[in-house]
């Protein structure tokens, strides 16, 4: 079955979002690596594809004090190389580097990644449990979305359908602060069977702050305030880890697919919360 389209190549933000916003089937293009292979197997259809992955405008990494400003076109590679993500966010970072493989690194994009929103994605982890913002451009002018409140359900997040992403914001890692992103990843695509991220300040001995975002394992990524709760304000050990860590996931309706069931994913759920926060708080 053939599927001819049109293809438009803007040469900015503004003419992208008037190309999305004239052509009611368009679909933006970033770095192809999630859309293109939709489109091969006539899961996706677009009638115009509108190839923003060369816009400069989208591809940087700045410090904005308290915060990394990253434009919605930096690859993954970006991400994962550069030393200020490095010093100042190094959750991000982290999570870029265990994203597929090179190639996938090299031409997917953290705003394609965030728009298409598959549940065994990795930066929704790193994105909840940083409390990072995605920015968006779309007909009413710019809105800024808390990570709380972006992530949906299965494929589907806060982001409108004549919206492009322009920038995520992530908050500059705080002083005695530690982080971790670790996956369970399904071996032929490596994508994430559980993912999770954690970011923890010890002061004194004691979790003074708690943050743990779980991807993977649900429809959509979640901050899993069960197990931030139980830690928070208790002593940095591996006993008050081990506790907190049973908690992950409860409450939450998980996934059972080919390469996990449910009860498999809560079991991972629980190791690597359990992981992720021993290496997030020094131990
Ligand atoms: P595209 O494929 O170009 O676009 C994806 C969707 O987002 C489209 O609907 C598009 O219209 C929309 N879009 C793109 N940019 C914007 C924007 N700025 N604003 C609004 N909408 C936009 N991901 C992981 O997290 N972990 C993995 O381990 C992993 N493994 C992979 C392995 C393989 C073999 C492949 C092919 C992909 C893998 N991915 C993985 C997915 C990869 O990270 C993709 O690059 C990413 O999900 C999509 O980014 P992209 O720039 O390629 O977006």
């Amino acid at each position: 079955m053939t599927a001819a389209f049109d293809y438009h190549r803007p040469a900015s933000v503004d003419e992208a979002l008037s190309l999305i916003q004239q052509n009611e089937d368009a679909k933006l293009l970033a770095g192809g690596h999630s859309l293109l292979p939709a489109m091969k197997l006539r899961l996706s259809t677009p009638g115009a594809l509108v190839d923003i992955g060369r816009l400069e405008e989208l591809q940087y990494i700045r410090d904005g004090g308290d915060h990394i400003a990253l434009g919605a076109g930096t690859t993954h590679h970006a991400i994962e190389s550069s030393d200020l993500m490095a010093e100042k966010a190094p959750l991000l970072a982290q999570t870029a580097a265990v994203i597929g493989d090179p190639q996938v690194r090299n031409k997917g994009t953290i705003g394609g990644s965030l728009a298409h929103a598959d549940p065994a994605a990795d930066y929704p982890a790193a994105i909840l449990a940083t409390e990072a913002q995605i920015v968006v451009r779309g007909s009413d002018g710019e809105r800024v979305i808390d990570a709380a409140d972006y992530f949906i359900d299965l494929f589907l997040t806060s982001l409108g359908p004549d919206e492009i992403i322009t920038e995520v914001r992530v908050p500059v890692q705080g002083a005695n602060t530690g982080s971790c992103y670790l996956k369970f990843h399904n071996p032929a695509s490596r994508f994430a069977v559980v993912g999770v991220a954690a970011q923890v300040t010890v002061e004194n001995g004691t979790c003074s702050r708690v943050r743990i975002g779980i991807t993977g394992a649900a429809n959509a990524a979640f901050r899993d305030s069960g197990v931030e709760r139980a830690l928070q304000g208790q002593a940095a050990s591996a006993d008050t880890i081990a506790a907190a860590a049973a908690n992950a996931a409860q409450g939450q309706e998980l996934l059972g697919d080919t390469f996990a069931g449910e009860d498999y994913r809560r079991h991972l759920c629980r190791v690597y919360t359990g992981r992720a926060l021993t290496q997030a708080s020094g131990g």
